[in-house]
């Protein structure tokens, strides 16, 4: 194939063919850009998550490339296989079920494999729901963490982990949520980060029935107590502002005596001076109420 280009032309490949990630539309087909249909269209195969779903995006553009399935349960072997392919010198298109390969799918076993084998591998950009989502929302977008999925509730102690450390995450958080999933994951939301933190809810992106609402995490666990979540949704939550955050620590350290609280710095290797002041700090009370607490 000779019109499209990798991300580094000038590298030498020894006669391998390129890995192209080609980004596909969360719901509107009109996302989609020249250079994926283009690349769709000239490459010796697809590799695709659902070969069903995207047998219908093909039709529709009018495209005949082959297809063959990459997906969760067949990553593995399939990921040697298509290697193989890469290195017999086919240029290979990789799309998932929806948006930008690799982000929340089985795309990224696939990059490490070709990176790790010195296959080219290149990116075209396009839609992703979590830039989509992040971008409408109108929280603060200077920051964010991205958490896709939550482990499941049978994951009960990892789901709690992540969980507890949302807490105090002073970035904007963002996770993805199955329609089926939706209520557990707010009820779990409410208990791990308290009701009052603000929340963009999006939800059908780019579709006909696209929404946000921007409610509270409590308003939106009452919300759908009778409202049957529809559709996929993509969570934006308010960070922990850094005020709010000073002032949970606070209470923290609060739950330890100001000798406690000094010993806990000395075992840091601080000397008494040093950790007086931080403790002091921490507290925000002035040195001399430590000093007279450790008298
Ligand atoms: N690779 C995709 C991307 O770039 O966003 C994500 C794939 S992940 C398996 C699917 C999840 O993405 C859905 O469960 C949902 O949380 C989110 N998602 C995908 N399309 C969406 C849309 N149109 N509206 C809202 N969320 C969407």
């Amino acid at each position: 194939m000779s019109t499209l280009h990798t991300a580094d032309p000038a590298r030498t490949d020894g006669g391998c063919g390129t890995l192209y990630l080609c980004a596909t539309p969360i719901g509107n087909l009109g996302d989609i850009t020249a250079r994926v249909l283009q690349t769709l269209a000239g490459v010796d195969l697809i590799a695709a998550e659902d070969t069903r779903n995207t047998r219908k995006l093909l039709t529709h553009f009018d495209i005949h490339t082959p297809l063959t399935s990459y997906h969760e349960h067949n990553r593995t072997e399939k990921a040697q296989e298509l290697i193989a392919r890469l290195q017999d010198g086919a240029d290979i298109a990789l799309v998932t079920d929806a948006g930008t390969p690799a982000i929340s799918d089985p795309g990224e076993v696939l990059v490490d494999l070709c990176h790790e084998a010195a296959i080219p591998v290149t990116s075209l950009p396009g839609p992703c729901a979590l830039v989509t989502a992040l971008s409408l929302s109108g929280l603060s977008c200077r920051r964010f963490v991205f958490e896709g999925f939550l482990p499941g509730r049978e994951d009960k102690k990892l789901r709690r982990t992540i969980l507890d450390a949302l807490r105090d995450e002073p970035r904007t958080v963002i996770l993805y949520e199955a329609p089926h999933h939706l209520r557990a994951l707010l009820d779990d939301l409410v208990a791990a980060l308290g009701g009052e933190r603000r929340l963009a809810l999006c939800r059908e992106l780019t579709k006909r029935f696209e929404e946000v609402q921007r409610m509270t995490l409590a308003g939106a666990a009452a919300y759908y107590e009778t409202a049957e979540p529809r559709g996929e949704y993509v969570l934006v939550i308010e960070a922990l502002g850094f005020e709010a955050l000073a002032e949970r620590e606070r209470a923290d350290w609060q739950e330890m005596s100001i000798a406690e609280h000094v010993a806990y710095y000395e075992s840091q290797g601080l000397d008494r001076k040093e950790a007086m002041k931080r403790a002091a700090a921490d507290r925000g009370i002035p040195k001399r109420e430590v000093y007279k607490a450790l008298l």
